[in-house]
């Protein structure tokens, strides 16, 4: 394996002009308007050729000028365009914005004519990279556009909107600085090793230490918050089938997702859907049904049910109130005995026809609430429910910084890991040259979240992630 070369930092404030790129910046389709950004060396004299307005290399940043794109003497369309002057420009190059009539057609041929003047069509998120590498952006805040972007639900967005202003960066700031000034202290007693001076109080360092640990542990325990918020709180329908399972996914969803069918067993594989409630993104999946089962596809189908439920973060157990399955009581004590503290609602189904039933079998569960997808009945107390076992289950506070990255909370644990083991070496009577290079790799690991230390495999699959055009 090829391993791959380590990038040197950007320097703030340092701007690099890169060879001109250029892509829609908008969503393909139909639409008022869309944007074609250029940017680069050399970018606004690049899109002057083509443009029959007034002439674009005298005009100050931030202006905006109107006129006609043209290829080989012919019309293409009547636009808008927006100069914006390095540094002054998201990605701290020369950046122009052609706002033209969307369209799929019409908005490929002015791009064409931007590429045939001599830009290259960007690859996807080079333009964040460009500003990251102008040091415009530190890499938490570029993740965070990505995150933006692909946001799910108002949490989400609200949750990367925090990273993009810089607030996991500013922690990782502050840690990286207490263990610069810890590592300096120490490693200038190495210079003094004859003297025998002690630049660093043991007691200061070991305050320092335990602080950081500390604090470094409570941005960890965001992660689960932060992951539910970004990804979704995953939610499994389970139940016997029949029970009800896709079409109550359906009404919760408001539109066909999942195969509604009166044959017993149909939902065979495991269905996604996103949904979102009161700002809190849900990811609902249908399963094929929790039973005892002699058929092969269906064990599997009840094998991968099982894994489902396993990885659940809300469990809705369906039960059938026309129509009970004399499986679910154990079933459910299953499920509790197995995974005691998962959040799980016992929804009773069908209730437009429980009153058929007489009475529930004994020893039947008691639901939670009873529901009627057909008549819609318990519908929105049911959402509210599902909220609320949620919110209860974890303490989830979305108001303050959250970690949403598996990138990042790796980092950070391997950055507590560091500390800790320095601590334990101070308290063991280490040299300050073994405290050191525990130091040394924290300030690695912190490095690798803000980009001060980034490789170009990093690089790419962070990048890779985004559009083209962004
Ligand atoms: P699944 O196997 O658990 O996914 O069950 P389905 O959603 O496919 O539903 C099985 C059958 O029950 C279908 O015929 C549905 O139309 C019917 N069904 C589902 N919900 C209701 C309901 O609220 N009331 C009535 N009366 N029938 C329902």
């Amino acid at each position: 394996m090829e391993i791959s070369k380590q990038k040197t930092p950007p320097i703030p404030g340092e701007i690099t002009q890169r060879e001109p790129i250029a892509a829609i910046a908008t969503p393909t389709g139909e639409g008022g308007i869309a944007v074609i950004r250029v940017s680069g060396r050399d970018s606004i004299t690049l899109v002057e050729r083509i443009f029959s307005g007034a002439p674009l290399t005298d005009k100050p940043s931030h202006t905006i000028h109107y006129g006609l794109i043209t290829r080989a003497g012919k019309r293409l369309d009547d636009v808008l365009v927006s100069l914006f002057r390095s540094p002054r420009s998201y990605t701290g190059e020369d950046t122009v914005e052609i706002s033209c009539h969307g369209g799929v057609i019409n908005t490929q041929l002015v791009l064409e004519a931007v590429l045939h003047v001599g830009a290259r069509a960007a690859e996807p998120g080079e333009f964040t990279q460009r500003a990251f590498l102008n040091g415009k952006l530190d890499l938490s805040q570029a993740e965070a556009v990505a995150d933006l972007i692909h946001a799910r639900s108002k949490k989400a967005a609200e949750s990367s909107r925090q990273h993009l202003d810089g607030k996991l960066g500013e922690y990782v700031k502050a840690f990286r600085q207490q263990v610069i000034d810890a590592t300096a202290m120490i490693e200038l007693e190495l210079d003094f090793i004859e003297e025998d001076v002690e630049f660093a109080s043991r007691d200061d360092l070991r305050k320092l230490f335990t602080d950081l640990t500390d604090s470094i542990q409570q941005l960890l325990e965001t992660y689960e918050t932060g992951r539910i918020v970004k990804h979704g709180v995953r939610t499994v329908f389970a139940g016997a089938p029949n029970a009800g399972k896709s079409t109550l996914l359906n009404t919760l969803m408001g539109r066909e997702r999942a195969i509604v069918s009166e044959i017993a067993g149909t939902t065979r594989d495991v269905i996604d859907a996103d949904w979102n409630y009161d700002g809190l993104l849900f990811t609902l999946t249908d399963t094929a049904g929790l039973r005892v089962t002699e058929d092969v596809i269906e064990a599997e189908g009840v094998r991968r049910s099982r894994k489902a439920v396993s990885e659940a973060d809300l469990v809705l157990y369906l039960t059938d109130l026309h129509q009970p399955d004399p499986q679910d009581a154990q079933v459910i004590t299953e499920i509790r005995q197995q995974w005691p503290e998962k959040p799980m609602l016992i929804v009773g189904t069908k209730a437009d026809r429980k009153e058929l039933l007489k009475q529930l079998p004994d020893k039947h569960p008691k639901p939670d609430i009873e529901v009627s997808s057909l008549e819609g009945t318990g519908i929105d107390t049911l959402k509210r429910l599902m909220k609320e076992a949620v919110l209860e289950s974890r303490d989830i506070d979305t108001s303050g910084l959250l970690v949403t990255s598996s990138r990042h909370r790796d980092a950070l644990e391997k950055t507590r890991g560091h500390v800790h083991s320095a601590l334990r070496g101070l308290e063991g009577g280490l040299t300050g040259d073994f405290l050191s290079i525990d130091l040394r790799a924290a300030l690695h690991e912190l490095g690798t979240i803000t980009g001060e230390i980034t490789t170009e495999d990093l690089l790419d699959s962070i990048f890779s992630r985004f559009c083209i055009g962004k």
